[in-house]
């Protein structure tokens, strides 16, 4: 896919300049300095050669053939070479130029055309408003990047030059090798997933790494993700997500940024591994182009100072990573060699004194148990630790064992050099025990990401159609909110549990209606006006007799008479007070980029304060719904503290894709929640005590 990209036999550069510094001869430079084999021909009326290589005044005098144009001419003049690629059928293109859609509008419409143009002349192309390409197995760098990365197993993508030029930077001293580096630019042509599925399949990419703004077709971006993230790691750092960052990214790449949750349901969903800054980015690149899975969360962490090998445990126990206790033979054999002192569990403490033959008969040691799947290697330069010999036997030792292991050697002069010797032994050192920690727990997540079974949707059919007529008399009738009575129709047509209840115009209506259901009831104020009941006094619970009753009723309605007099008063519902339970919330929202999504959280009052609530993109698996719910910090309140029962969570996970299965049947939802879904004890299901819908468009 896209060879003629990352590997052209010739390469046209139209507008190829002979002045340094003008990006039209940076690329030409490099296309020529780093060992390019095939023809290169660049464009330029105006001069017979540049560096050495003859030109051509027009794209159509060129003799041979072309496999890769490569644009860097300005924007006004873009549409006639592309028009010109595909009279020449050259198939593939990287359109460097700026002044589209990052530029304003007038720029945005000349990309829409530009777009047009491509698909005419059968023309693929990266960006424009791009920095190029390099391919670094078959020597391509058709870039104006300043380097040239080493040969290695990582695949970059970027929608940001400048974010590009960062990595390169920092790859550059330490060797670290990629495989290919693509800015992306404003992606209007080949996007994200087009990389990816080029990246899935390249032979010579371990890992995919990717910056992204934001995504096109957020469906489809899920789609591929989740097909290329079982074969390699696909690691992706997203900027765009707090507000501020937002407005940054659409005046740069002018990209729709998605809401946070959304993508973070998205990649959790599709199992990329998400990096939220751009030292993690490198620090899980690392890791996972140079060191096996973990094939459990086993870890085990061997150091000489205590107060690092605390630091890891603890960012161990807040990851999902385990400090399991070793054998007792193993302990005993650690006996036999390290001073009484040390510690002889997990981290194993081989005191400051420690040489290094004293780190590799430890770790030897360590690494004799098999519960143990991967090992943490921290180093304090002491005086008396030699840290070069040191690095050598880590090495050696990571290079004879399936299981993977990672080093914090900290500081930095006196540790530089080691450094650089475990990585050319492709052991990634960390400066800090947490980034180490941070990066096995990555490659953990991603070992359960591929051996989990794939996804089965369960369809419930057979609801929709007693909802269709619901949500065709509210269009009818102009509406974008349902009334109570279209809210208990459709959730019961979902088949939810609902509270008895009636409504009531007079307080004898509402006396009537109490009798019939049965005391203790709740009365509630039905107003088109009022939205949130409770907010304005508009909810009365327990009441337990005709007296109340009357007396509920007539408070209720003279206070919201009092404070919103212009508010209309249909009446009161009445309902059977249902007791016991736990209150959770869950709801559908829609995302401009990924559609919709359900959410999940514990209920009441505080929801909003608290934010403890998970997101999954629709539909859902049993699976989703099983991981969201046990994704809230509130889940243990689910399971019951303290001698309660446990919450009826099967019921839980049901009603959610239940909501789900809403969701796919009726496109038209923008937003419902049922608030509170009362849950009871296991077995006992959950009850939908009040919900709202906002619905529009189709
Ligand atoms: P709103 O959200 O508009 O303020 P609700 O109908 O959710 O109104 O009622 C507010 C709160 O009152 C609920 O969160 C719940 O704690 C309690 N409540 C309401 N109806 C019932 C009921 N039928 N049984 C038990 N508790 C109820
Ligand atoms: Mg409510």
């Amino acid at each position: 896919m896209l060879n003629n990209f990352f590997n052209p036999k010739s390469i046209a550069v139209i507008g190829a300049s002979r002045t340094p510094g003008k990006v039209g001869y940076d690329i030409l430079k490099n296309i020529i300095q780093y060992g390019y084999e095939g023809a290169v021909y660049p464009i330029n009326p105006g001069v017979p050669e540049i560096l050495g290589v003859k030109t051509y005044a027009s794209l159509l005098d060129v003799p041979g053939r072309i496999d890769l144009a490569v644009v860097v001419i300005p924007s006004k003049n873009v549409l006639e070479i592309i028009g010109q690629c595909g009279s020449m059928k050259i198939d593939s293109a990287i359109i460097i130029t700026a002044g589209f859609k990052e530029s304003g509008l007038e720029g945005a419409r000349l990309e829409t055309d530009l777009i047009i143009k491509a698909k005419e002349a059968g023309v693929r192309f990266i960006g424009p408003n791009c920095l190029g390409m390099i391919d670094t197995h078959s020597k391509v760098n058709a870039s104006f990047a300043a380097g040239m990365p080493a040969k290695g197993g990582i695949g970059f993508f970027s929608q940001s030059g400048a974010l590009c030029l960062a990595v390169l930077d920092r790859a550059l001293p330490d060797k670290i090798g990629f495989s290919k580096f693509i800015s992306m630019g404003n992606k209007a042509d080949i996007s994200d997933t087009d990389i990816m599925l080029a990246l899935a399949e390249d032979e010579h990419t371990k890992v995919i790494l990717g910056y992204i703004e934001g995504v096109g077709d957020g469906r489809k971006f899920m789609d591929v993700a989740t097909q290329v993230s079982k074969k390699k790691p696909v690691i992706i750092l997203k900027s765009g997500i707090t507000s501020s960052g937002a407005k940054a990214a659409s005046s740069h790449t002018g990209a729709l940024a998605g809401r946070e949750a959304a993508f973070d349901a998205a990649f959790k969903q599709s199992g990329i591994i998400r990096a939220h800054t751009i030292n993690e980015l490198f620090n899980y690149a690392l890791a996972f182009a140079n060191q096996p899975l973990p094939q459990g969360p086993n870890v085990a962490i061997i150091t000489n100072s205590g107060g690092p090998g605390i630091l890891a445990a603890d960012a161990c126990d807040k990851s999902d990573l385990k400090l399991a206790p070793p054998h007792k033979e193993i302990v005993d054999e650690l006996r036999t060699f390290l001073p009484p002192v040390a510690s002889f569990y997990n981290p194993v403490d081989i005191l400051g004194d420690a040489g290094s033959d004293r780190y590799e008969k430890a770790i030897t040691t360590v690494l004799k148990d098999d519960k143990i799947h991967g090992l943490m290697v921290l180093l304090t330069p002491t005086a008396t630790v030699d840290v070069a010999a040191t690095a050598i036997a880590v090495a050696n030792i990571a290079n004879g064992t399936d299981r993977p292991i990672l080093t914090s050697f900290m500081g930095k002069k006196s540790i530089e050099e080691a450094a650089r010797t475990l990585l050319s032994y492709g052991v990634p050192n960390y400066s800090y025990p947490e980034e180490a920690v941070s990066a096995m727990n990555a490659m953990y997540h991603y070992h359960v990401w591929i051996n989990k079974p794939d996804k089965q949707y369960q369809g419930f059919p057979g609801f929709k159609e007693k909802a269709v007529p619901v949500f065709a008399n509210a269009k009818k009738e102009n509406r974008d909110r349902f009334t109570d009575s279209e809210v208990h129709d459709v959730l019961s047509a979902y088949g939810f549990a609902l509270p008895k209840s009636a409504f009531a115009r007079t307080s004898e209506e509402a006396v009537d209606a109490a009798m019939e259901i049965g005391y203790p009831v709740v009365m509630k104020i039905v107003s088109p006006q009022i939205v949130h009941k409770s907010d304005i006094g508009g909810v009365r619970v327990n009441l337990n007799s005709k007296q109340e009753v009357e007396k509920a009723f007539f408070e209720i309605t003279t206070h919201l008479r009092n404070i919103m007099p212009a508010a209309q008063i249909y009446g009161v519902m009445i309902q059977e007070m249902v007791r016991g339970g736990k209150e959770i919330i869950m709801g559908i929202t829609k995302d401009p980029q990924f559609g919709h999504m359900i959410m999940f959280g514990l209920g009441g009052i505080y929801v909003e304060v608290l934010k403890d609530i998970a997101f999954r993109i629709t539909p859902l698996s049993r699976e989703d719904a099983h991981e969201m719910i046990r994704e809230t910090k509130t889940f243990p309140l689910l399971r019951g503290v303290r001698g309660e029962a446990e919450a009826d969570i099967e019921a839980i996970e049901h009603s959610l894709m239940i909501l789900s299965q809403m969701a796919v049947d009726f496109p038209q939802i923008i937003e419902a929640d049922i608030n509170p879904l009362l849950v009871r004890k296991r077995g006992e299901g959950v009850v939908a005590i009040d919900a709202r819908f906002a619905i529009g468009g189709e």
